[in-house]
């Protein structure tokens, strides 16, 4: 047995399908001119079987996906098919005897270079394209048979070294029934998504890839962080059982989950969702979601190779606005950085990406990039009842910097006469120790607080969230924590705001209780989890909650 990190809950087992990322090694060589006719042949062969990767991969995207989503590839297959590549790699190859995999990666890098530098978006997402066309490519000359997640056809238990969260945000629910990882933890944004996928997860397996072969069977414990090898047909069996048995409870919660959450002396608790997709609201309205908490917008950056526009995140922000229907929505502004990268950001490489240019800092360096966003939630605030929250505030000069872009971009609508909320109420995450302290000072400037444990705790102790050696470390549940909190709360009462907490800890009841126990307001989670805490909340009193909380802050 092997034991990782619980990361997001339910049972699978299944056959393996080991992830593995080959590198594409490029080298020059100067050929035979007698060699050059097999050498073109090479290219010919591996542009057919890229042609053949490409129709596969489009009809399966139809099905699964749909059409509009699967048009990419018919694009990739016009580009490949664009005499303008192939004759240049034949030129090279036979007037400057070239081999086939220089002249490839040559042609092919070459023009993406030419689209990359173009001042024009459709132009750059062209680069992008040229670059993984010509990759497949690469792969069938040097014979790479790496398994990609396209590779996946079957039902398996996906093992990987690491998922970046667009590598998650791809998975097929109906094909990955668990994931299995060797680094990151409970926390890290491959885990979060995982449980908003509700595809069972353990991560921070180590060397679990070097056991196993891409014919073994794996079991995993989503809620303890059990894996098992190679489990006897028993022990399988008695996991599907225990998987059954999970999705049935889940119902037959979620069944009673579209009450509003209250403990059994009274005190209400508002129970509402984190999301990172519009896709997501189906789960938060199905699972009794009383608002949502969080919409991590940074998804809607992540798998593309240029900003969404405007209008792009109006659509967006407005379809969940509309679809939740008055119920309130907390868009949290952009938190690139740290563990969410993407190439078209002016990041560049950081030593410490999650003490780095991130989150509020980055949208402040690039205030045209944050008004972008600002009116689109603005927009969007017409159609239903939104809110802002600026992440990883540090200092209260950095939060009027950033209500003062916010005032920009609401006198350029007003001025443009497009109609926006102009109550709209805005809110600062608190998730850096420095803002907890003066969290008396920040309360004044906003509507509300909403408590990021995850990178709280991370913050508070020095302890990176995706490192599980110092897994020990991330203990949400320690005193020094529930201070922080506590005084958050007590110093946005005091001025008549309501506290939220976003993080993980608030989706579990051991240490939902003792954020109820101090005063919390709301508690904002992954859907499938609201309607087991509505259910544990209904059942407790916050008279001994509080009094429990008390004492222990007490030591
Ligand atoms: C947090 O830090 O607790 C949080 C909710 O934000 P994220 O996990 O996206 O950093
Ligand atoms: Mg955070």
């Amino acid at each position: 047995m092997v034991k990782g990190i619980a990361a997001s809950p339910g049972y699978a087992v299944g056959d393996v399908f080991l992830l593995e990322e080959a590198e594409i090694v490029i080298q020059e060589e100067k050929i035979k001119p007698e060699m050059a006719d097999a050498e073109w042949e090479k290219v010919k062969q591996a542009f057919a079987h890229t042609k053949m990767d490409l129709e596969k991969t489009k009809e399966d995207v139809a099905k699964r996906v749909g059409e509009d989503e699967s048009a990419i590839f018919a694009s990739h297959i016009m580009i490949l098919e664009d005499p303008t590549l192939s004759d240049e790699i034949e030129k090279e190859i036979k007037e400057d005897n070239k081999n086939a995999v220089w002249a490839t990666n040559h042609v092919f890098m070459g023009h993406a270079a030419i689209f990359a530098a173009l001042d024009d978006d459709y132009m750059r997402e062209r680069a992008a394209d040229l670059k993984d066309i010509g990759n497949r490519v690469l792969k069938h000359l040097l014979g790479i048979h790496s398994s990609g997640l396209d590779d996946v056809t079957k039902p398996v238990i996906l093992v990987a070294n690491d998922l970046t969260p667009s590598q998650t945000a791809r998975l097929d629910k109906q094909l990955i029934k668990g994931i299995l990882t060797e680094i990151g933890g409970p926390t890290s944004h491959s885990a979060i998504l995982a449980r908003n996928l509700q595809i069972p997860a353990v991560v921070g397996c180590a060397n679990l890839m070097q056991q196993l072969t891409q014919d073994s069977t794996i079991a995993l414990d989503g809620f303890t962080g059990e894996v098992i090898l190679n489990p006897s047909s028993d022990l399988a069996e008695e996991y599907q059982k225990k998987q059954k048995e999970y999705l049935e409870r889940m119902e037959f919660l979620r069944e009673s989950a579209s009450r509003l959450a209250e403990t059994k002396d009274g005190k209400r608790i508002e129970v509402a969702a984190n999301i990172g997709k519009p896709e997501n609201v189906k789960a938060v309205l199905d699972n009794g979601g009383e608002g949502i908490g969080l919409f991590r917008s940074e998804f809607l950056f992540l798998e593309r190779s240029t900003m969404p526009s405007e209008e792009e995140q109006y659509a967006a922000y407005s379809q969940v606005a509309k679809e939740m229907d008055g119920r309130p929505v907390i868009i949290r502004t952009l938190d690139i950085g740290g563990d969410k990268q993407v190439d078209y950001l002016p990041i560049g490489h950081e030593l410490n990406p999650f003490l780095g240019f991130r989150a509020i800092r980055l949208c402040l360096a690039e205030k045209d990039l944050f008004k972008i966003q600002l009116r689109a939630i603005l927009r969007a605030s017409s159609h239903g009842k939104l809110r802002i929250m600026f992440p990883m505030i540090a200092t209260e000069a950095e939060l009027l910097q950033a209500l003062a872009v916010l005032d920009e971009a609401k006198a350029e609508l007003r001025s443009q006469n497009i109609p926006f909320d102009e109550a709209i109420e805005v809110g600062i995450m608190i998730e850096i120790p420095s803002a907890a302290l003066i969290s008396d000072i920040l309360a004044k400037h906003v509507d509300f607080f909403s408590i990021g444990s995850n990178d709280l705790i991370q913050y508070t102790f020095a302890a990176d969230r995706m490192n599980e050696k110092v897994g020990y470390l991330y203990d949400p549940g320690h005193t020094a924590i529930l201070r922080l909190i506590r005084l958050v709360v007590e110093n946005a009462h005091r001025e008549g705001k309501w506290v939220g907490v976003c993080g993980e800890m608030a989706g579990d009841p051991v240490f939902a209780k003792e954020l109820i126990g101090v005063g919390v307001d709301e508690l904002s989670m992954t859907a499938t989890l609201i309607p087991q805490m509505k259910y544990e909340i209904a059942q407790l009193s916050y008279e001994e909650l509080a009094k429990e909380a008390a004492e222990k802050l007490k030591r």
